[in-house]
C-alpha cells in the first residue's frame, strides 16, 4: 500500500521534508513514520500536544526514502538514542521506536493499528499456506497414481507369482486316490522381468518321506527365452508362504539355494523342458492345512529373492524355521 503524505499533516510534517527547515529540531523518533492505517493520529491535523507519538507518527515512510537520496542517512540515525527500542510489531511495518515506556504506551494504546498490521501482514501468509497446501494435496494425488502403478507393475513383472490350489480338501482326496493327482503344477512364470522362467509344483498329498504327512510345495527352472541373458547356475533364493484371503502372509519358508548342496544341478541352465524340483516336501502338516485354507483354497506366494537386501532380509525372518525344516525336500522328475 502506498504511503500518501497526508495534506492535513503538512503542516506539522514539514520538518521532514527533503529540505530541512533552519529552525526545525528533528522529533525524538525521526524513523518512526506511522503505517497508513486508521491509527487515530492518522485521520486528522496532529493533535496540539506534543507527544511524541502523535508527530512521529505522522512522519509518512516515504519521506525518510527520499531523505536518503538527499541527505546521508546517518543524519537520520544520529539522531536515535542508542537505548531506544523498536515497537515489538515493527516486523508486521510498524515503525514506532522510543523510550521504553513509551513504546510501552505505544503498544497500548495502538491496538487497532496493531490490529490491523497483524492482519496485513497475515493475509499474504494465509493465502500462501492455502496455495501450498493445495500443491500438496495435488501432489500426493499424483504419488497416489504413481504407487498404483508401481504396485501393479510389481505384481505384473515383480519377482513373485501366486500359485492357486484349488479346493484343497478334494485336492488332497484325489491324490489319495489317484497317482496323477499326486502333483498339480503352476502356470510358468517369470523370476523377474527378463527372468529365469519357472513353475511351482504341489503335492497335496505330499511327497517322498513327507508322503501322506504334509503337503509339499517346490519349484523348477524351465527353459525360458531369457535363458542366453543370465546368469547360471540360478542363485537366487526362493521363499513360498501361505497367503491368508486378505493377503496376509500366514506362514513362509525360504530355501537358501546356496546352502543345499543337492540341488544344485537343478539350479543349472535347463536342457530339456524343465529341470528337477526343489522346495519344502514339509512345506506343512496336512492336519494343519484346512487352517491355511482361504475360503477352501490354498494361495502360495512365490518370491524369487533377487537382490543383496532382499536376501539378508529374507534370512533374518526365516533362519529360525529353516533351521528345523527339512530344507533339501526334492524331487528327482527330471524329463
Ligand atoms: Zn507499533
Amino acid at each position: 500500500m502506498e504511503t500518501p503524505i497526508m495534506p492535513t499533516t503538512q503542516k506539522e510534517v514539514t520538518p521532514i521534508m527533503v529540505q530541512p527547515m533552519p529552525n526545525w529540531k528533528p522529533p525524538k523518533s525521526i524513523s518512526s513514520p506511522p503505517t497508513p492505517l486508521d491509527s487515530p493520529f492518522m485521520a486528522g491535523p496532529i493533535r496540539p500536544r506534543f507527544s511524541t507519538r502523535s508527530v512521529e507518527v505522522s512522519i509518512p515512510i516515504h519521506v525518510e526514502e527520499e531523505k536518503e537520496l538527499v541527505a546521508p542517512k546517518k543524519d537520520i540515525t544520529l539522531v536515535v538514542p542508542d537505548h531506544w527500542l523498536d515497537c515489538p510489531f515493527k516486523e508486521h511495518g510498524c515503525h514506532k521506536k522510543g523510550e521504553k515506556n513509551e513504546v510501552k504506551r505505544h503498544v497500548r494504546d495502538d491496538r487497532n493499528l496493531h490490529l490491523v498490521l497483524l492482519c496485513l501482514s497475515l493475509n499474504p501468509i494465509r493465502s500462501k499456506i492455502n496455495i501450498q497446501q493445495s500443491g500438496y494435496v495435488d501432489k500426493y494425488a499424483g504419488m497416489l497414481q504413481y504407487m498404483n502403478l508401481a504396485e501393479s507393475s510389481f505384481e505384473k513383472f515383480g519377482s513373485q507369482h501366486t500359485f492357486h490350489v484349488p479346493k484343497i480338501g478334494l485336492a488332497v482326496v484325489k491324490a489319495t486316490k489317484n497317482k496323477s493327482h499326486r502333483s498339480l503344477f503352476s502356470q510358468p512364470f517369470y523370476s523377474h522381468g527378463y527372468g529365469y522362467k519357472m513353475m511351482a509344483v504341489a503335492a497335496p498329498y505330499g511327497d517322498g518321506l513327507a508322503f501322506r504327512e504334509y503337503f509339499s510345495v517346490f519349484v523348477c527352472i524351465m527353459k525360458g527365452e531369457w535363458d542366453d541373458i543370465l546368469e547360471w547356475p540360478f542363485r537366487c533364493d526362493v521363499s513360498f508362504s501361505i497367503l491368508s484371503d486378505d493377503k496376509k502372509e500366514l506362514l513362509t519358508k525360504t530355501i537358501y539355494v546356496n546352502k543345499v548342496p543337492e540341488i544344485q544341478e537343478f539350479l543349472e541352465r535347463p536342457e530339456g523342458l524343465r529341470n528337477g524340483t526343489f522346495g519344502f516336501q514339509d512345506f506343512l502338516p496336512l492336519a494343519k492345512i484346512t487352517e491355511f485354507a482361504a475360503d477352501g483354497d490354498i494361495f502360495i506366494q512365490i518370491k524369487v529373492l533377487l537382490s543383496h537386501e532382499k536376501l539378508f532380509e529374507a534370512e533374518e525372518i526365516d533362519s529360525m524355521e529353516c533351521q528345523g525344516a527339512n530344507v533339501a525336500g526334492f524331487k528327482t522328475k527330471n524329463e
